[in-house]
């Protein structure tokens, strides 16, 4: 579903380069919960940005069900990133628009008629548990209901993969354990790839199939959420687990 093959990706910033990816090799099957843990500058953002072209890459091939993203004309990405749904540690709701008018707003731009806008938007508010929510304003809502419009919002085109990056680190232990179960379900019932990125192994531990070890902007690791909690091979996922411990 997501294809990585080595992407490189170099900050310049004033004389001085940060390697921020550096030949990186991913491969994200259909229909699984994959999760990419790394510690603070591992080059976690940085390599979900690259996968929907967010941040063009230096080199290296990125596919995403089976369309070669670096290949593709400003026309063609836009249709291309309707399939990569997007859900962010600090929600980026839109202040200005309530609950609906945010889960609407992928849907306005795609220009989807109205009526089928509001069917669909009612449908997904439904799915995430905020129906009753509807007319309700961002600063209206806790931590949780805000991730769970976010993620709304990020289901509306229909899309085929969903990247996470950090969705529950603003949000405490037992918030945090109903959004993971909620993409859970959504991975489930919708058959949607997820890509989640956290630092932290619990939420690895809770809903991932697969996980890959990040650490200076490398992959140091790929193996099963089991194998990796029980006997990581890297020094960095020995480090991650053990600091878990
Ligand atoms: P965190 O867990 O803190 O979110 P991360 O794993 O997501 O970290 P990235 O944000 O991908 O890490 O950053 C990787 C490296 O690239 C860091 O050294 C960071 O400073 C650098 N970097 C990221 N974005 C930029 C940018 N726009 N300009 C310059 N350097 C950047
Ligand atoms: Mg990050």
């Amino acid at each position: 579903m997501v294809l990585i093959e080595g992407l490189t990706k170099v900050f310049r910033q004033g004389g001085r380069e940060v390697v921020a990816l550096d030949d990186v090799h991913l491969s994200v099957r259909a229909g699984e919960i994959f999760g990419i843990i790394g510690l603070s500058g591992a080059g976690k953002s940085t390599l979900v940005r690259c996968i929907n072209l967010l941040e063009r890459p230096d080199r290296g091939r990125i596919e995403v069900d089976g369309l070669e993203m670096t290949s593709l004309d400003a026309r063609a990405l836009r249709a291309a990133r309707r399939r990569i749904g997007m859900v962010f540690q600090h929600f980026h709701l839109l202040r200005s628009r309530s609950v609906m008018g945010n889960v609407a707003f992928p849907l306005e731009i795609a220009g989807v008629p109205r009526a089928q806008i509001r069917r669909r938007v009612m449908e997904l508010l439904e799915l995430v548990g905020l129906a009753d929510r509807a007319d309700a304003y961002p600063s209206e809502l806790s931590g949780g209901q805000r991730q769970r419009v976010g993620i709304a919002r990020a289901l509306a085109p229909e899309p085929k993969v969903l990247l996470c990056d950090e969705p529950t680190s603003a949000l405490d232990a037992e918030t945090t354990t109903s959004i993971l179960e909620l993409l859970r379900d959504i991975n489930r019932t919708l058959g949607i790839t997820v890509l989640l990125i956290t630092h932290e192994l619990p939420v690895v531990q809770a809903i991932c199939h697969r996980v890959a070890v990040m650490a200076d902007a490398r992959v140091q690791e790929v193996g099963d959420t089991a194998s990796i909690i029980t006997r990581p091979r890297s020094q960095a996922g020995r480090r991650l687990v053990g600091a878990a411990a």
